[in-house]
């Protein structure tokens, strides 16, 4: 009986697998493609017979084709979902603990070969990716070491309640469906799709148009590790595949991207009230104090907002620098932005733009503010060089400039001149965005402005150093969405709370009842005085 059980598990696997790949072949864990150039724009993602087609943002060398997933196919991974996370959660922590540690362990002694396929599909260094594996590998290890602790049932008792035990307990919501972006593959669904997991819920996971083969390798992998029952399903393809994946019925969404797609997504739950887990753009602010160590200020605001070619939510976009380390800061700041590398090859510091679209973006972007009085002290219209953007560092742009206010995804920079960090603070928490930043100051100033920046997350004197911290929750206030992934916060948003009060004994004053005896509302109210009443 269990063999027959198996086999037909493994049947719902491959059924699960075949609908999200075609066309591509999988031989001893490495990915072989069909290597045959597209006679589209490299790296831009299209449908033929029914395939998504990845290709490699340079070369246009097709990287992957897989089936789209309509509506329709959309309900059915769902539906072949649900009967795994009945399993999954009737395994309990210690049954999910075990089988998650292999995920880790293969991704651990896979992560050389996941990263040459993000390089391959999404065009940042291997380098980069690689790093890039390496976080995402430190989040899940601490979401499945730590879930029963943050998850376990909780007991409590009210003075009024005596005669009842009540309990706090956290149920996973069955299905999650979990929707992704390509500039960071792997790491960023990774958060959702880890702590999802380790709470008890199975996935269905849609990647981004731009990294499909990323996304099935990530199944595949869940699959190889987990071959009992789907807990991760890839579904592929445009934004009607995710917009089909938030009307399915699932028991919560769990969204990174951009915030007018975020948007979408609220208002596509909003139909069946499905919550919403929103992890949207950026527009963070570095603030560098008069008595901040500049170089370190410098060399960390370049890294922080031209890393992964400035295609980071969390990227450095703006920079408020005190008058009196003003100039210094900008001279560090250029040299440091001179010496990055753009490229394909292995010595690159920065790829490509990976979504084509987006130059045209940081174009207008750039033109608008020097069309506004800004000058480009790096970099500048002449930087674009498509598929590439060189850094470029814009100084003098006017508040009012599109830049001031838009995400930038690109390595583009400005850079004011303020009179202090609290012209800085207030500066930097001008937009609606709230989503990271960072404080350069030597002394315990540089906290108190921390505490006062308008977002999720702050880094003083370092620059992004909240992202791969486990056990801190990930995320953004205002138009940078709500909920947060990573850490304890992130386990708890991926179960719903449910509570239960046992009786122990018979009530000594009966409140509860239309039977209630004539004394019981004196005697609570006099409990009542005697417990709080004594304040005034
Ligand atoms: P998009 O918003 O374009 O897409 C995100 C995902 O949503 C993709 O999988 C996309 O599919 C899907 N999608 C598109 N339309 C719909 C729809 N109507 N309903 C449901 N899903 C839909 O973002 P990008 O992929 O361009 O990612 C970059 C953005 O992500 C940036 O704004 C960045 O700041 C943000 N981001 C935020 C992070 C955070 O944690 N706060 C982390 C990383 C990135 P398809 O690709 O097929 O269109």
């Amino acid at each position: 009986m269990p063999s027959t059980i198996n086999v037909k598990r493994r049947g719902i696997i491959l059924l699960a697998m075949m609908a999200a790949r075609t066309h591509t072949s999988q031989r001893s864990g490495i990915w072989q493609t069909a290597h045959v150039a597209s006679p589209r724009p490299p790296g831009v993602p299209f449908v033929e017979n029914n395939c998504l087609v990845s290709t490699n943002p340079i070369t246009g060398v097709e990287v992957g084709r897989f089936q789209v997933a309509t509506p329709q196919l959309v309900a059915r991974a769902v539906d072949l979902a649900r009967p795994a996370a009945a399993w999954w959660a009737e395994l309990g922590f210690s049954g999910r603990r075990q089988r998650l540690a292999r995920v880790v362990s293969l991704l651990t002694h896979r992560t050389g070969e996941l990263a040459a396929l993000i390089h391959e599909e999404n065009g940042k260094p291997v380098g980069d990716a690689t790093l890039e594996v390496v976080g995402a590998v430190q989040h899940l290890a601490w979401s499945i070491r730590n879930a029963r602790r943050v998850l376990r049932t909780r007991r409590s008792w009210a003075a009024l309640r005596m005669e009842h035990t009540l309990s706090i307990e956290h149920q996973p919501y069955g299905v999650v469906g979990v929707i992704g972006p390509w500039n960071y593959p792997v790491f960023t669904p990774l958060g959702s799709i880890g702590s999802a997991l380790a709470a008890g819920n199975a996935v269905v996971f849609k990647p981004s148009e731009y990294t499909p083969a990323v996304g099935a390798y990530l199944a595949d992998l869940f699959a190889q590790a987990i071959p009992d029952w789907p807990v991760l399903t890839a579904v592929h393809g445009l934004g009607e595949t995710g917009a089909a994946l938030c009307r399915s019925g699932v028991g919560k969404i769990a969204f990174t991207g951009s915030t007018a797609t975020g948007r979408l997504v609220l208002a596509a739950c909003a139909d069946t009230l499905t919550p919403t887990l929103l992890e949207c753009g950026g527009k963070d602010a570095m603030i560098v104090a008069g008595d901040a160590d500049v170089e370190a200020a410098a060399e960390a605001c370049c890294w922080g907002s031209m890393t992964n070619a400035g295609q980071a939510c969390v990227g450095i976009e703006r920079a408020y620098v005190a008058d009196p380390v003003f100039d210094a800061f900008l001279a560090a700041l250029v040299r440091n932005a001179a010496a990055v590398r753009a490229g394909f090859a292995e010595e690159a510091d920065i790829g490509p733009i990976t979504m084509p679209a987006q130059i045209d973006i940081i174009r207008s972007q750039v033109t608008d503010a020097l069309s506004r009085g800004a000058r480009a002290v790096a970099g500048g219209p002449e930087a674009i060089q498509p598929p590439f953007v060189l850094p470029t560092v814009l100084v003098d742009v006017p508040d009012d400039a599109t830049i001031m206010q838009e995400e930038t995804f690109g390595p583009v920079l400005t850079v004011h001149r303020v009179r202090d960090a609290e012209e800085g603070l207030r500066r930097s928490n001008s937009t609606a965005y709230g989503l990271g930043g960072s404080v350069f100051s030597r002394s315990s100033h540089g906290m108190v402005i921390a505490r006062r920046m308008r977002s999720g997350m702050t880094a003083v004197n370092g620059v992004m150093s909240f992202v791969g911290s486990s056990p801190l929750p990930f995320g953004g206030i205002g138009r940078s969405g709500s909920g947060r992934v990573h850490g304890a916060a992130g386990l708890r948003e991926f179960s719903w709370t449910k509570v239960i009060t046992r009786r122990r004994f018979r009530s000594l004053i009966v409140t509860e009842s239309f039977g209630r005896p004539p004394g019981s509302v004196r005697w609570a109210d006099r409990c009542s005085r005697l417990l709080h009443g004594r304040g005034r």
